[in-house]
């Protein structure tokens, strides 16, 4: 087979990773991709939002599957300009993207079909916006304002004051700092708890979830500073305890996707439940329809699964028939990031260690900010590498991952040091 994965950042590393493994496979190609993903695969100088010619590119290179990586092309329709041209793709269409694409549409349909969430409103007006606001009491807050387009994982705001809630629906929906994605505003509740991320293939009907993850988003130790596209993950979560998954595969899983056939939007591709464990149950925070970033790289090297097989089992209706396995260990990713991200941050710096990753069982490094040049890789952005490493358990897959780090050299590196450190807090009984 020959199969183009559409996107150039650590997911889409990990994702050719496990493709490279499947005996089905004899060429990848990745568009745009990136310098370590041009390890694996042909990497392709078309962007993930240039549909015409990624459809010409997958019809005149005979690829038999393309795999939609990332949020705007699969909002946008990516899947559905292939399917048109009669190609083979992996994930949701237009119709069942919106999932993630529209935050009011996921909470209506949450609602609609009893699927447990926060309490929320939708407004399609600032004006609409305010007056609800200024009618709610000094108990309702804090109170989170969500744009309800894509917006990069930002467009959430948690207001503790009305002033700052005010400010909010001005900074989305007025000021539209994310854009068209401020069109309309979801007010939500504010809830407390552990985050948890779990992420399922789907194939219209059935639902197969993959072990559970967490991730950090802020940018310190301590899970301070500001937010991120994540830090670092583990992988499983022990907060994810046997009465949480079976709770969840009652109420959350099955229930979303009969919600989106019922609805007529099929949904075929990866959902991720973006969960949070509070003190009256599980509640759903959001939905995305692809692979997260960061929780892309611990759970994928952990699947026993031919990818290939699991997703094509995914486009022609038959999940049921295959038995998804994880291995009994556990991994950690720690991002190694440039110095000021997310803020401001430099770029171009040579990058040095990567050959200590060549053929290491267990370890990963998966390249997200690179670039490849005449001096050798450099640095191209924020987040620059995410290093994966397994390990017996959460303890030693960290220690793992922590040692590894150090085997990449760059100026400006910047880490936390304290990912997965979670796990120290975990009661004996669960961990
Ligand atoms: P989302 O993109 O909707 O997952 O929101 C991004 C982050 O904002 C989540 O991972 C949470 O940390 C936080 N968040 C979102 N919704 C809520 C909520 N209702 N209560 C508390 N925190 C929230």
């Amino acid at each position: 087979m020959k199969v183009l994965i559409v996107g150039g950042g650590g997911r889409e590393h990990a994702i050719a990773a496990s493709v490279s493994k499947s005996p089905k496979v004899d060429k990848i190609y990745c568009a745009p991709g990136n310098a370590g993903i041009g390890q694996l695969a042909e990497c392709v100088p078309v962007g993930a939002m240039e549909f015409d010619k990624i459809v010409a590119f997958a019809k005149e290179n005979d690829i038999d599957l393309t795999i939609v990586g990332m949020d705007d092309p699969l909002v946008g329709g990516l899947v559905d300009e292939l399917d048109r041209a009669g190609l083979r793709a992996f994930g949701p269409k237009k119709n069942a993207a919106i999932l993630e694409g529209s935050k009011a549409f996921s909470k209506d349909l949450m609602k609609k079909y009893n699927i447990p969430t926060a309490g929320y409103e939708n407004f399609d007006e600032a004006k609409a916006a305010l007056s609800y606001l200024e009618g709610l009491d000094t108990g309702d807050f804090p109170i989170v304002l969500k744009a309800d387009g894509l917006a990069l994982g930002k467009g959430v705001l948690i207001c503790e004051t009305l002033e700052e809630a005010r400010d909010g629906v001005r900074t989305i929906m007025l000021d539209k700092q994310f854009g068209s994605a401020g069109n309309k505003l979801v007010v939500e509740e504010f809830m407390t708890g552990r985050e948890v991320s779990v992420l399922s293939f789907v194939d219209g009907k059935t639902v197969k979830t993959m072990t559970s993850a967490q991730d950090h988003k802020r940018a310190m130790d301590g899970d301070t500073g500001l937010n991120t596209g994540g830090m670092g993950t583990f992988s499983p979560s022990p907060f994810y305890t046997k009465e949480v998954d079976e709770f969840c595969r009652e109420y959350v899983y099955q229930a979303t996707v009969d919600a989106m056939a019922a609805e007529g939007r099929e949904f075929k591709g990866i959902i991720f439940f973006g969960l949070m464990l509070t003190e009256k149950g599980p509640r759903v925070l959001e939905y995305n329809a692809r692979f997260g970033d960061p929780e892309a790289q611990v759970v994928l090297p952990r699947m026993k699964n031919d990818i290939i097989e699991v997703m094509e089992a995914c486009i022609d209706g038959r999940l049921d028939e295959i038995d998804l396995q994880f291995e009994d260990n556990a991994a950690v990713c720690v991002v190694l990031a440039s110095d000021g991200y997310p803020v401001k941050y430099e770029k171009g710096f040579v990058i040095r260690g990567l050959e200590h990753f060549d053929g290491k069982e267990g370890y990963y490094c998966f390249h997200a900010g690179t670039k490849q040049t005449d001096e050798g890789i450099v640095t191209d952005g924020g987040r620059v590498l995410g290093v994966t490493a397994k390990g017996r358990d959460l303890k030693e897959a960290r220690a793992n991952a922590y040692k590894a780090v150090e085997w990449v050299l760059f100026d400006n590196k910047y880490m936390r040091h304290d990912i997965g450190k979670a796990i120290d807090e975990v009661p004996k009984e669960m961990g």
